[in-house]
């Protein structure tokens, strides 16, 4: 029979009445004659809740634990997302990532998975079971233990079953019809889009477009998964949200097809440090172990022999940072006169593919900034996209104007 994956994110199974929504959608598929794997977030605001358990109870968690609390949300809305369907007729049941199994590292909190055996999933389906209900964002690690795949990972569940299974497509179900032109939420012109290249996804996506974890396009590029982001509030609709695709299947194609932002960054800057060999090494080496996830990095001029380095990190990591810095300092590793934190900066990006093919983007997407005011901080680009960091004040209306200034309300 002819597989696929539901995935439903937090607000689409954030009560009992959203869930029974959810399922008729699961039982239409189920009547077309497929065998579906639903994967289930937690309800909304409930992984926030136990984060927020866990800071209160040991700031300085033990990560094993951190994902045993963590991950029992997902736990809820499977069993009673395989309750309802059972409520329907139709042969559901849960399961736990431990009981798949969904193998993934060690590494708790963010763990990658690794496989996940068909073996038990196929063996229920040749019984007749229709649904397998599959906690997301969970797994289990070689110790044994619960693993979680860091923030927004059923995504990542939800195409790894996709590959793991052979599924026809895997449908993300979530609170917006699609994926749009940037963040609906803060702009209200945003656009959205029919289909999108997995490459500027991805780009999106690792620039802080939330709507899908970029762990999940990673996968679904690597593996072919037909990947469709769609609304669990709308009609039902074959043609319905937004295809992650090959550029190859793009028809439309503006230069520039997205804006993305990070709200909570920071900007560290060492204040004359040595300029000389293996001073870079020196200094991120410790930030890396210190498991501080540094972004954008700029050494400054130089001047008899010493300069300023300056990299971004997310807000929260500052307080390792500052400390991994003071550490080397004492050790002797590095020298610095000072370490100056600017908390309060935000990231935002333009992204496209048509940028490999077309030049002035940067020109157009700086004069835009400037005709708002707005002071750009640090710059950083790639083949396909090009990143700020400003003041977070100017963020909402930074990515109002570039979003005009590229036209991205209109189709090309
Ligand atoms: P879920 O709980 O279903 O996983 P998320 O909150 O993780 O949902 O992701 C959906 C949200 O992503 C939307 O509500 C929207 O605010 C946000 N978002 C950010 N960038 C985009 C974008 N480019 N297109 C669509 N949604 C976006
Ligand atoms: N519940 C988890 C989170 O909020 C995973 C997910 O929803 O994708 O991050
Ligand atoms: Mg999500």
């Amino acid at each position: 029979m002819p597989r696929l994956v539901m995935k439903f994110g937090g607000t689409s199974v954030a009560n009992p009445d959203r869930i029974r929504r959810a399922a008729k959608r699961v039982g239409v598929e189920v009547a077309k004659g497929y065998e579906v794997i639903v994967i289930v977030s937690a309800m909304s605001g409930k992984t926030n809740e136990l984060v927020g358990w866990v800071e209160d109870v040991s700031p300085l968690y033990d990560a094993r634990e951190y994902d045993a609390i963590v991950s029992s949300g997902e736990n809820v809305t499977a069993g009673l997302m395989a309750l309802t369907l059972q409520q329907m007729d139709v042969p559901a049941r849960s399961w736990q990532g431990w009981q798949v199994p969904v193998k993934t590292t060690d590494a708790h909190g963010s763990a990658r998975i690794e496989e996940i055996p068909t073996a038990n999933l196929d063996a229920k389906f040749n019984e007749g079971m229709k649904v397998a209900v599959v906690a997301g964002f969970q797994g289990i690690s070689h110790e044994g233990r619960t693993t979680t795949l860091g923030r927004g990972g059923s995504d990542t569940t939800a195409v790894a079953f996709a590959a793991a299974f052979g599924a026809e497509r895997c449908d993300i179900y979530t609170d917006v019809d699609g994926v749009y032109t940037t963040d609906p939420r803060i702009e209200d012109k945003a656009r959205k889009l029919d289909r999108i290249a997995f490459e500027e996804m991805l780009e999106l996506a690792s620039l802080g477009a939330k709507v899908l974890q970029t762990r999940s396009v990673e996968l679904a590029m690597r593996y072919g998964v037909k990947l469709r982001v769609l609304s669990s509030f709308e009609e039902m609709d074959d043609n319905a949200g937004t295809l992650v695709c090959a550029e190859e299947d793009i028809v439309e194609s503006n230069v520039v097809s997205g804006v993305a932002f990070v709200r909570d960054e920071a900007k560290m800057t060492l204040i004359s440090v040595a300029d000389r060999p293996g001073i870079a090494a020196a200094i991120f080496g410790p930030l890396s172990e210190a498991g501080v996830n540094v972004d954008m990095i700029v050494q400054n001029i130089s001047e008899e022999g010493r300069t300023d380095m300056t990299f971004s990190c997310p807000v929260n990591e500052v307080p390792r940072a500052e400390k991994a810095m003071a550490d080397a300092k004492a050790a002797g590793s590095i020298n610095y006169h000072d370490l100056v934190a600017d908390t309060d900066v935000a990231k935002v990006s333009v992204v496209g593919i048509g940028m490999r093919s077309h030049a002035g983007v940067a020109a157009k997407m700086f004069s835009a900034l400037q005709a708002e005011g707005v002071n750009i901080k640090v710059i950083t680009t790639s083949e396909i996209k090009i990143s700020v960091l400003i003041d977070r004040k100017y963020m909402e209306l930074a990515v109002q104007a570039l979003h005009d200034a590229f036209d991205l309300d209109k189709v090309a």
